[in-house]
């Protein structure tokens, strides 16, 4: 089973993957209870975790020891410098990150004692990542065998950068988190689309591709197909190339021309899945920019998806190639 293998035969290009998406500073406090509106409650000290959804899949890429890049757009204060250097200490480059016109992406996070959280998100400079700041990249984007995007960021950039890229011969993955409405040639350029479970449904129900307007994304629809097969088919359906489904600890599947695969991933302790599907897509994008077929990267991406699990966080748990189950 195969998506199109678009670099097997063409020279290596000097990025394997551009990530377009966000950067967020992740400002996280331990509560004993979570307010009720109007209360104020106090919470431990602060710790603040490098985040947003492009950033963590182009550090998960570069940890592995790909060559991968950021088009993304911080604010020109603390936590923007905070997060270029991150990246930059990952191996990430960040030439392509714009920085000014907002203040920083940040996740306010209250955690409880019993592991719940509530997650105010400020996206700030990611929401002035513009269509013309794509374009003017496109040298970039032309430059990368493989482009991984998420929807962070406004749809219309997401939907600038897909053209950009296909326009340049440059492979498309794509997460649409959250789930927004996808043009239909941008839904059609997705080599694979990437997803977890409610990430399917909420597409499957949407006419335009995108989230439901109203209800529940997980509330059962008697018209969806019952099984996880049934929803990736569906979802190819609508256009992409191919589509990969994540599902947690049974691993993931491919759903390509030729039909569809699971592949189970490792049994790991987990003890943290934040960010286990950023590191998924990253490791996949970078397989992929090698020339891999679709099933053997995802046979790769599911193995880094479960190193993740074994260690607290996001980025801070993602491995390097020689530390995989
Ligand atoms: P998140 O929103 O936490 O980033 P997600 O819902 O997008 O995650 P998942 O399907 O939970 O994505 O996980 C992505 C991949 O990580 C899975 O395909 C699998 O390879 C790996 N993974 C996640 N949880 C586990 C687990 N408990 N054991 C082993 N592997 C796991």
């Amino acid at each position: 089973m195969t998506g199109t293998a678009h670099t097997t035969d063409t020279p290596r290009r000097p990025l394997d993957v551009l990530v377009v998406g966000s950067a967020n500073a992740d400002l996280v406090t331990v509560v004993e209870r979570h307010p009720a509106p109007g209360e104020t409650v106090l919470g431990s000290d602060l710790t603040v975790h490098p985040g947003g959804k492009g950033a963590n899949q182009a550090v998960a890429a570069a940890r592995l020891g790909a060559r991968a890049g950021l088009l993304a757009r911080v604010g020109d204060d603390a936590h923007g410098r905070l997060l270029a250097a991150s990246l930059a200490d990952a191996g990430v480059d960040t030439g392509p990150v714009l920085t000014g016109g907002a203040p920083t992406g940040v996740a306010l996070i209250a955690v409880d004692g019993r592991g719940d959280n509530t997650i105010v998100v400020s996206p700030g400079a990611n929401g002035r990542l513009t269509p013309a700041d794509v374009v003017d990249a496109r040298a970039v984007l032309a430059s990368a065998a493989v482009v991984s995007l998420q929807l962070e960021i406004p749809s219309a950039s997401v939907a600038a950068a897909v053209r950009t890229a296909v326009a340049a011969g440059t492979r498309v993955v794509l997460n649409p988190s959250p789930p927004a409405p996808l043009p239909p040639d941008v839904l059609a350029a997705c080599d694979p689309l990437v997803v977890n479970e409610h990430e399917a449904r909420a597409l499957l129900r949407s006419p335009t591709g995108g989230a439901p307007a109203t209800g529940s994304a997980d509330a059962a629809d008697p018209a969806e197909p019952a099984d996880a097969a049934g929803r990736a088919e569906a979802l190819r359906r609508r256009g992409p190339r191919s589509v990969v489904v994540t599902l947690g600890a049974a691993g993931a599947l491919v759903c390509g021309p030729q039909g569809t695969e699971h592949v189970p991933a490792p049994a790991v302790e987990a003890v943290d899945a934040t960010g286990a599907g950023d590191a998924f897509t990253g490791a996949l994008a970078w397989r992929l920019a090698l020339g891999e077929d679709l099933a053997s990267a995802v046979r790769f991406a599911v193995r880094v998806g479960a190193a993740s699990v074994t260690r607290p966080g996001a980025q801070t748990s993602y491995p390097a190639a020689d530390a995989l189950p």
